[in-house]
């Protein structure tokens, strides 16, 4: 039997060059060698905001979202696409994943102070503390095998393995101990050289953006701060039109002429860049493609959408099973049920 993966993303809309090179890649790489689940994680997206004005728009983000992903290329006649909100043993699971952590170590995990921050959070939520919890629920609903994550996302799995350990401990082998796998690019920069290309931040390039906008925004980058003219030897290291080449340029000669000539200080900023521009346009191209061959198609993003959520519903109520069982809850309501029928039979109701 193949071996499974669970990864996935909150919908917050269009996908961005950090998501592709940071767990889309692999993603599509993989989707032979393993049976994949890919989350839409709606219910995580209510950790930083609950209000309805936020849900009400997730249909619509998911679809961006999904899009993108059939327009890198996951084969949707392949993998699992489903919407967490709508498998209701998520919520169960998590219930009983919360027993077995503790609360200090949630709070010591740097990404969610980070989220609460920049969500203008003064305080930390109860179900923001539990992000990870949840995100541990998705990953060992399916029993999977491997996560394919960004860097920052990394921390979440560790926690994830020593929650399926206590489990197994507890109560008995359920859950694989699942390992993470992180992308070619653990985190890619943002376009202004923040360490992370985020949305929030807004120095993102969208997968789905047009030639012109690529360029322009590639045009906006930051570079070397200290180069002044082209005639300056420039440094390559830390540099985020360089970390792009490196990146997404597959023309390795370019890339090496590109280098030798910024540190020399025999090339302009501006020749470095339109090149960058073309080879992100390289890849962008089939993507864009893509997506709009599935874009034409309405109505088959939600129709994979709802198919991916049943397979997921009946891989859902297995581990339940299997779950509630181990832990001897199943038990419990056998217990009484069966006293009760007793009972009944002996008043002659049964
Ligand atoms: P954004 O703020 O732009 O929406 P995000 O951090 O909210 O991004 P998530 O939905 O939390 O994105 O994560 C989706 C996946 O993409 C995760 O595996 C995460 O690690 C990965 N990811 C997100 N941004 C980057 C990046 N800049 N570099 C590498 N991986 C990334
Ligand atoms: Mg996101």
């Amino acid at each position: 039997m193949k071996k499974r993966i669970l990864t996935g993303d909150r919908p917050t809309g269009k996908m961005h060059l950090g998501h592709y090179v940071g767990t889309l890649v692999n993603r599509v790489r993989l989707q032979d060698e393993y049976e994949c689940f890919f989350i839409i994680a709606d219910l995580h997206t209510l950790t930083t905001r609950p209000q309805k004005e936020y849900v009400e728009i997730i249909a619509n983000s998911t679809r961006e979202m999904v899009l993108d992903y059939l327009a890198v290329g996951i084969d949707p006649s392949k993998s699992v696409v489903y919407l967490q909100s709508a498998v209701h043993e998520v919520y169960e699971l998590n219930l009983f994943l919360e027993m077995l952590v503790n609360v200090p170590r949630l709070q010591r995990m740097p990404s969610l102070k980070d989220m609460a921050k920049t969500a203008h959070l003064n305080e930390m939520p109860f179900g923001l503390l539990g992000y990870p919890v949840l995100q541990a629920a998705d990953i060992l609903l399916p029993r999977s095998h491997l996560v394919p994550v960004g860097k920052d996302n990394e921390a979440h799995v560790e926690i994830t393995r020593e929650i399926a350990r206590r489990f197994n401990t507890y109560y008995g082998e359920v859950f694989p101990i699942p390992d993470v796998m992180i992308g070619d690019v653990p985190m890619l920069v943002g376009t202004d050289g923040a360490a992370k290309m985020s949305k929030s931040a807004g120095n993102t390039i969208f997968l789905s953006d047009d030639r012109k906008t690529v360029e322009k925004k590639v045009h906006g980058m930051y570079t070397d701060p200290n180069r002044v003219s082209a005639d300056v030897p420039g440094k390559v290291e830390g540099n985020p039109v360089f970390i792009y080449h490196g990146a997404f340029n597959d023309n390795r000669e370019e890339v090496k002429d590109l280098t030798q000539r910024y540190r020399a200080g025999k090339v302009g900023d501006v020749e470095v860049k339109q090149k960058l521009a073309a080879a992100l346009n390289r890849v962008l191209d089939p993507i864009r493609d893509r997506r709009q061959s599935y874009e034409e198609r309405k109505g088959f993003v939600d129709e994979f959408i709802y198919d991916g959520t049943m397979r997921m519903r009946e891989e859902a109520r297995e581990t339940l099973t299997l779950v509630k069982k181990a832990m001897g809850i199943t038990g419990t309501w056998n217990r009484i049920k069966r006293k009760a029928e007793d009972y009944r039979k002996r008043l002659g109701r049964g």
